[in-house]
């Protein structure tokens, strides 16, 4: 990282980090970012990605990709696929790529060694019997009848087990902890359960397959891991991650660490249930620009730096909070106000007609291409006798204090002329389809040389050159802020996430805007070119201002 570059703020966890470096615990780190295969990676990821991914740049250490696939039956080569692209975009590369799956054959090798200790021994109960044997907070679980069976008979039904001679569920392998334990992570869990699944990797290899907590600890203690980092639900399952290593002959034993999860308000953070909005149909697809998948906000415009910047401001704690949207979204209008190439777009176009402008003559006006930068250079826009201007920017009835477009008043044509509208034209259901305005050559460029100010500037484009566009606009997904907490989290989706308008008018230079160009179109928001479509289709990234502080002000 570059001296220029601010460094992340400090943080517990890099506290401990920077303690183990010059203790000599530690010569260098090691992290990891393990998303299990079974969905598209979300805005909490991208927390956990940035903190994996950037102590471990800050450090001078590494940081794996690993994927987490134990669970056959949920997982997808779409998703590694989609994960992997999305690691990168947001601007990291992992040091090695690895799959849990790499490790069967030592996990269950280890599993040996437990069995041969002692310590682990093959149940026959049923799940919904080991459910109710495992006792409650309150009162101890009971032991299984199979917890004493001796070590020869444990090894030659686990190898069965391995060989596929049972049928799923027949039979599971579990530690041999403490049935008593205050944590229940530590009433003899399940180590390894039958599954004939196919594997996406290792095919029909496997019949039996490792739980989580047990592959988790030693995936990282063969890699070499020195701090794993996860969420806090995992805290009460820390007992169970260092038994393990404890008890097998792993090359390290990595400390786990517990941090909050991001929780954004008007959203969902769980992959389960934004699968559920995919497959139902609520939302197009992952990539959904309103989705907050990794996958949505790139199509949507966000830049990676600004969910980099974002995760960052958030910081990384033990405690447990909801973090409101305009956060978010403050990280990208920040990025985007500093690189967005500005241009002019009118999204709900009305007519307008110069009565003294020339007919037939176009005058072609130098426009920057962004305030604060020359160096982003400048572009030429045509201005011809008929343009469009919002419609929005026309009051029939204006108060005084609208500074725009009324008949009697004067504003200023973006880069342009001043002009004074003198009349206007109803259709037959008396709507307002056309100014008739005249303007003053004087102006050219925005000026009056006899210092007449006009307190309004609008934006415009050239009817004969204007590009038609379709434009995207969204709102938040969800009408609740916490829709996850609720008892039907789809009952509570915004029917307004989305409004689509037809027939926007574009400055001619974006006909050949780039899919990964960020806009700023004056006065109506950023945006950028939709990649899912072909024509001529943009995306509203965000607005100028905050347009949910007040509202969320009132729900407080
Ligand atoms: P989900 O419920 O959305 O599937 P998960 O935790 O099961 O989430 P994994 O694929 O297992 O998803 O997660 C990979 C890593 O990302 C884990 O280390 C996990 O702790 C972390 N992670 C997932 N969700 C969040 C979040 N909301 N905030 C911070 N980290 C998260
Ligand atoms: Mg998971």
């Amino acid at each position: 990282m570059s001296e220029e570059e601010k460094t992340a703020p400090s943080n517990f966890i890099r506290n401990i980090i920077q303690e183990d470096l010059d203790s000599g615990k530690h010569q260098s780190i090691q992290t990891r970012f393990p998303p299990e295969p079974n969905g598209y990676l979300h805005i909490g990821h991208a927390k956990s990605i940035v903190l994996n991914f950037g102590v471990a740049e800050d450090f001078n250490g590494l940081c794996n990709l690993r994927f987490d696939d134990t669970n056959p039956e949920k997982e997808e080569d779409e998703y590694v696929r989609a994960i992997m692209e999305d690691v990168r975009w947001l601007g990291y590369e992992w040091s090695k790529l690895c799959h849990a799956s790499d490790y069967f054959q030592q996990l269950y090798d280890y599993a040996v060694e437990l069995i041969k200790q002692g310590k682990a021994y093959v149940d026959s109960l049923s799940a919904e019997q080991i459910r109710e044997y495992r006792g409650t907070l309150t009162e101890p679980g009971r032991e299984s009848p199979d917890r004493n069976r001796s070590i020869e008979e444990n090894l030659d039904l686990f190898a069965r087990m391995r060989a596929g001679e049972f049928a799923d569920g027949q039979y599971v392998l579990r530690a041999k902890i403490d049935m008593a334990s205050p944590n229940i992570n530590l009433r003899d869990p399940a180590l390894y359960r039958i599954k004939k699944a196919f594997h996406q990797r290792t095919g029909d290899e496997w019949p039996i397959y490792p739980m989580y907590d047990y592959t988790h600890c030693i995936s990282d203690a063969i890699e070499g891991i020195t701090h794993s980092l996860c969420t806090l639900e995992f805290e009460d399952h820390r007992p169970l991650y260092d038994w393990v290593l404890d008890q097998v002959n792993t090359p390290c034993h990595p400390q786990q660490i517990e941090f909050a999860r991001l929780q954004l308000k008007y959203t969902i953070t769980s992959k389960r249930k934004l699968n559920q909005l995919v497959s139902e149909g609520h939302v197009e697809d992952w990539d959904d620009p309103r989705m907050p998948t990794i996958s949505g906000m790139r199509r949507r415009g966000y830049p990676p730096a600004a969910i980099r910047d974002f995760c960052e401001r958030i910081g990384v704690t033990k405690k447990d909070s909801f973090i409101e949207m305009a956060v978010l979204e403050n990280s990208v209008r920040e990025d985007l106000n500093e690189h967005a190439q500005r241009v002019m777009g009118v999204l709900r176009p009305l007519k307008v007609t110069i009565e003294n402008y020339p007919e037939g003559q176009v005058e072609e006006l130098t426009a920057q291409n962004h305030p604060q930068k020359p160096e982003m250079g400048t572009r030429v826009i045509p201005f011809s006798k008929t343009i469009y201007i919002e419609r929005d920017d026309f009051m029939e009835d204006a108060p005084k204090k609208f500074f725009r477009l009324s008949v009697g008043r004067e504003v200023r044509l973006r880069y342009a002329y001043f002009v004074t509208c003198t009349d206007f034209i109803k259709d037959e259901n008396g709507e307002v389809i056309e100014l008739i305005c005249t303007y003053d050559p004087e102006t050219k460029g925005g000026n009056a040389p006899d210092g007449r100010k006009v307190k309004g500037t609008i934006h415009w484009v050239s009817a004969e050159h204007a590009e038609d566009a379709t434009i995207n606009l969204y709102d938040r997904l969800f009408t609740h802020p916490n829709p996850a907490g609720t008892e039907d989290f789809t009952e509570h989706l915004n029917p307004e996430s989305l409004t689509v308008l037809e027939n926007c008018k574009l400055e001619p230079s974006l006909a050949h805007a780039e899919k990964d160009t960020h806009y700023q179109f004056e006065r109506t928001g950023y945006f950028i070119r939709d990649s899912r479509s072909e024509g001529l289709v943009f995306n509203r990234t965000a607005t100028l201002r905050d347009t949910w502080a007040k509202i969320d002000k009132q729900n407080q």
